[in-house]
């Protein structure tokens, strides 16, 4: 008989690791996300294991087994790439303390259970099991003191309210309110991996509303609060804000999407101007690349994702209405390059359907798709790699010395190509570096 929490199976390798501490007269409890997420019958990311015994005692236990010790307290157990974080019981004296204190330090109540793997029965001190029935986001006893332990919980709490669309305590959201200023206390590490977190829920503009109304936005992403109730022009029914969240909410859930829905209108409170009575806001997708490079660079992304998201947002406003010429697209194609070229259309369809005016039909995006699948299978030339001649023929054939200069010759030769695809062969390419 295979062993469950609720209807979940519970892995082999988690009862071997329970078992054998068991075996060694110690206690063994799975807790935390895996206990909530079987109950919930959802998927279970992670299984962790809470236990009496001292790390080192871990360690020397499953010595056979590949073991780490990063976070203080945690053994990280590994076995086939998959990771089982045994964890001694948290509290003042570790070795005299117990499940049900352990649990008294988590964060909220339908996070606070265990699974005993002895008496095989749930241990529900706080009430969690209720908190799911009522669909409830409740802290531990005092919410002030949780928060202040750990500021990243009040993020957490929006989060889990947003991914399991229940409601926050009405006691622990007052704390939340109060205290949502002490964000700023938290590494911006962990902010940006539970911002991340929120912003690839289903539906994030919930999320984001409620982390501006507790104070926790203006201390992350302030220059995002520029265009709270701004006002826009005809094109637009809703306020800059507004039709950011909108943006959010239409694309995919895909990060560097929702990133990119996040920034590709922020700087244009910045850049607007009133013309002849009217909202202009001129160039605002290059002030808006620029803008989301600064918040970024300050979030630490990395530098792939920085160079991703802001070539999305500076070619937002692509030109896809006129009937474009493939040498237009292909200039297109090497901006924004072939894995992201998709990307920015989704963009695109979720901006022009958050501009608020009811259905907007896509078919021209669509027509303009097309055009790109049959381009794409072409593989068109759009790297100095897929150039017919490399960096040591222009070398040889010019006489010059490797540098900088032999890459601005690929980059002018590129251009060329892209232009003229025709150009990319080998003697072509030879008689037009005479021309350069
Ligand atoms: P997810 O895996 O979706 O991020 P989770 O609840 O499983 O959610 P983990 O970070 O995997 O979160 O942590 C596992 C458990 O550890 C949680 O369910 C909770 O009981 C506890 N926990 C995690 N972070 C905190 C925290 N900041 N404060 C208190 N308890 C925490
Ligand atoms: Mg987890």
């Amino acid at each position: 008989m295979q062993e469950t929490i609720h209807k979940t199976t519970i892995p082999d390798k988690v009862l071997e690791i329970s078992n054998k501490l068991i075996a060694e007269g110690c206690s063994a409890f799975i807790v935390g996300g895996a206990v909530r997420d079987s109950l919930l019958g959802f998927d279970v990311k992670d299984w962790d294991i809470a236990t009496n015994a001292s790390p080192e005692r871990i360690k020397k236990l499953f010595y056979y087994m590949t073991s780490f010790n990063l976070k203080h307290g945690t053994v990280t157990l590994v076995s086939r790439g998959d990771h089982f974080e045994v964890t001694t019981f948290r509290g003042k004296d570790s070795s005299a303390a117990s499940i049900e204190e352990d649990l008294s330090h988590r964060d909220f109540r339908l996070n606070a259970m265990a699974y005993d793997i002895i008496g095989k029965i749930i241990v529900d001190p706080f009430n969690g099991q209720k908190d799911i029935r009522k669909k409830i986001i409740r802290a531990v006893g005092d919410p002030s003191a949780r928060f202040q332990e750990d500021p990243l919980r009040m993020m957490r709490a929006i989060r889990f309210s947003l991914e399991l669309g229940y409601k926050i305590d009405p006691v622990t959201l007052k704390s939340v309110t109060l205290m949502g200023a002490d964000i700023e206390k938290v590494s911006i590490e962990r902010i940006r991996d539970e911002f991340l977190k929120i912003l690839t829920a289903k539906k994030p503009s919930i999320g984001l509303n409620l982390l501006r109304k507790v104070g926790i936005l203006e201390k992350i992403i302030p220059e995002l609060l520029e265009g709270y109730r701004k006002r826009q022009n005809d094109y637009h029914k809703y306020s800059i804000y507004r039709h950011i969240m909108e943006t959010i909410d239409f694309v995919d859930s895909d990060p560097i999407l929702r990133l990119s829905a996040l920034f590709h209108d922020i700087a244009k409170p910045r850049v607007r101007k009133k013309i002849e009575g009217k909202w202009n806001f001129y160039d605002h997708a290059s002030s808006s690349a620029g803008l989301a490079k600064d918040i970024m660079v300050r979030m630490r992304f990395s530098n792939e994702w920085i160079t991703i998201v802001t070539g999305l947002v500076l070619n937002h406003m692509f030109d896809y209405k006129r009937a474009l010429s493939d040498r237009a697209i292909r200039r297109l194609l090497k901006k924004v390059g072939i894995d992201n070229i998709y990307r920015l259309i989704s963009l695109r369809r979720a901006d022009n359907m958050a501009h608020g005016w009811g259905e907007v039909s896509g078919e021209e995006l669509d027509v303009f798709k097309e055009k790109i699948d049959a381009l794409v299978e072409k593989c068109p030339p759009l790297n100095t790699s897929d150039l017919k001649i490399n960096g040591n023929d222009i070398i040889n054939k010019r006489n010059i010395k490797p540098g900088p200069k032999v890459g601005r010759i690929l980059q002018n030769l590129l251009e060329a190509v892209i232009e003229d695809p025709e150009l990319n062969e080998r003697d072509k390419l030879m008689e037009k570096l005479d021309e350069l």
